[in-house]
């Protein structure tokens, strides 16, 4: 069943679209708008303010004029504004899937799931917030002794993607917030909806007014480089490409400030020769088309043992086809259109360039004409090892097949990548699961799982996939700076 125009209306109208500076909304200097897409029609949705230079100084200067009160602010009333934030958001979860849906794209069930796992990261953190702790110890010559404390880092600055338009946010508010730092966030250009409704929430939920500041804005280097390189900011957190985190590391340089990155992934998915290949194809379907396979953790290329191939690709190819594309406000559509025409176009060019070198097309392989960017669920097989798509992250629904011999093969294959986000394996074996996944060059592992997203692990890249850990204890190390006393008793 679709949703109704009037819901979708009466959602869009109870949404802020100004900027959230100092516990206040306000229009951007010079009255300016942005505008907001709906890429399952290409239609305008709504007009947001479009920040300058000068808002995102004000945004600043309010996190900064809050910082030190908010630092002693109790740690379990902090986590007590997180927890009613996730209570709230539970509870609007259909209004706000319906939201995310239209400035996304992706299906009203994707959707409710992005914002059950992005209310998890509050829940965590609210709990998280009463445990932060330094030690006391004597020190080895036996007379002094050493005192540690961990205090917030301080205003941070956030630059988030539109992939996850909620949870990309909420990985880094919760623990700041719980930490004791205060924030600007500049959610993308292409869905800054989420994220609004979002700071709706948390004000509803009690955050004091300059805690959380959200900046929308057209010209995102125009407003984030002057907050890079200002004194006042101490921590920048990014998830989005590496090309754009690089830039930003070059211009945090400038201060040394303290930096987390969450960047780009290109996620092998090894099945091995002795996987339930019903597993691995149920796992594959996860890993692959979880949010149109616009993730970073997607599964960008399956390499499976040549003993297996045939009824991994058959099983795969049967279930790939039988997804519904569609607007993703219709209940029943299972994959909803890429963000815009160039992402379409760029998966477009990709399986061109595959099929041209040598790969058949099993299912799909085209766009889907007719208005919005969508594009066919595809699975291409005997993938030859020079395929951009093997190198490039692909950021759609294309699952590009290869076979390998040998368990060396395999993790050659995997680790022939400058990214390191995730890898899969399916395999019964756990004795060559854990071999395995001591050599993958990569933060996480989904061992017979197609998802390892959860709020209570550490979620982290090595290589170009960047550094620092969203989620976990590890968390909101992130935004704690350790400061040691050394004590002459
Ligand atoms: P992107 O182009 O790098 O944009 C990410 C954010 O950076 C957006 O808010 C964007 O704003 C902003 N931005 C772009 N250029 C900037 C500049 N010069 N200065 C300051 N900010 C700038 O990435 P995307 O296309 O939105 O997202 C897809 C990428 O994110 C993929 O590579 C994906 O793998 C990665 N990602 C990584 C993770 C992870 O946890 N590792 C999670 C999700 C996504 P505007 O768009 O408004 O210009």
């Amino acid at each position: 069943m679709a949703m109704t125009a009037s819901a979708e209306q009466a959602v869009l109208d109870s949404v802020p679209t100004k900027l959230f500076i100092g516990g206040e909304w306000r229009d951007a200097t010079g009255g300016g708008t942005l505008s907001v897409e709906d890429p399952a029609t290409g239609r305008t949705l709504i007009e947001v303010a479009d920040g300058q230079a000068q808002d995102a100084m004000a945004a600043l200067g309010a996190a900064a004029d809050k910082q030190s009160q908010w630092s002693e602010h109790p740690p379990r009333e902090r986590g007590e504004i997180l927890r009613r934030a996730w209570e709230l958001i539970n509870e609007r979860v259909d209004d706000l899937a319906l939201l995310m849906t239209m400035e996304m794209g992706k299906s009203l069930a994707e959707s409710r799931a992005e914002i059950a796992y992005a209310g998890e990261f509050f829940r965590w953190f609210s709990e998280e917030a009463v445990r932060i702790h330094g030690r006391y110890m004597v020190n080895a010559t036996g007379k002094g002794r050493v005192l540690t404390m961990r205090q917030p880092v301080g205003p941070c600055v956030f630059v988030t993607p539109w992939n996850f338009p909620m949870a990309m946010g909420t990985r880094k508010i919760g623990p700041a917030i719980a930490a004791g730092c205060t924030i600007v966030i500049k959610p993308a250009k292409q869905t800054p909806l989420s994220m609004l409704a979002l700071a709706q929430i948390l004000q509803e939920a009690g955050l004091p007014g300059g805690v959380l500041n959200v900046l929308t804005a057209k010209s995102s280097g125009s407003v984030i480089e002057p907050l890079i390189k200002d004194a006042r900011t101490r921590k920048l957190s990014f998830t989005g490409s590496t090309e754009v985190g690089r830039t930003l590391m070059q211009q945090a340089s400038e201060q040394i400030l303290r930096v987390s990155m969450e960047l780009g992934g290109n996620a092998p998915f090894l099945v091995f020769g002795d996987a339930d290949i019903d597993a691995a194809v149920e796992g594959a379907m996860l890993a692959k088309m979880r949010n149109v396979g616009e993730a970073c953790t997607a599964a960008n290329r399956f390499h499976v043992h040549e003993s297996v191939v045939d009824a991994f690709t058959d099983k795969l190819t049967e279930r790939m086809g039988a997804l519904k594309v569609g607007r993703g406000t219709e209940e029943d559509t299972d994959v909803g259109p890429l963000i815009d025409d160039d992402q379409r176009s760029k998966v477009g060019e990709l399986v061109d360039d595959a099929v041209q070198r040598g790969a058949r097309v099993v299912t799909g392989g085209h766009a889907v004409p007719g208005a919005g960017y969508f594009y066919e669920p595809t699975v291409l097989a005997e993938v030859p090892s020079d395929a951009r798509l093997l190198r490039e992250e692909i950021f759609g629904p294309v699952a590009p097949v290869s076979t390998f011999s040998t368990d060396e093969q395999a993790i050659d294959a995997a680790n022939r990548t400058e990214f390191g986000l995730v890898a899969y394996m399916y395999t019964e074996n756990l004795r060559r699961g854990l071999r395995v996944a001591e050599r993958l060059e990569s933060g996480m592992v989904g061992l017979n799982q197609g998802m390892v997203s959860n709020a209570a692990a550490p979620f982290g890249g090595v290589k170009q996939s960047g550094f620092g850990r969203e989620g976990g204890f590890e968390g909101i190390d992130e935004y704690l700076e350790t400061k040691y006393v050394a004590v002459d008793l």
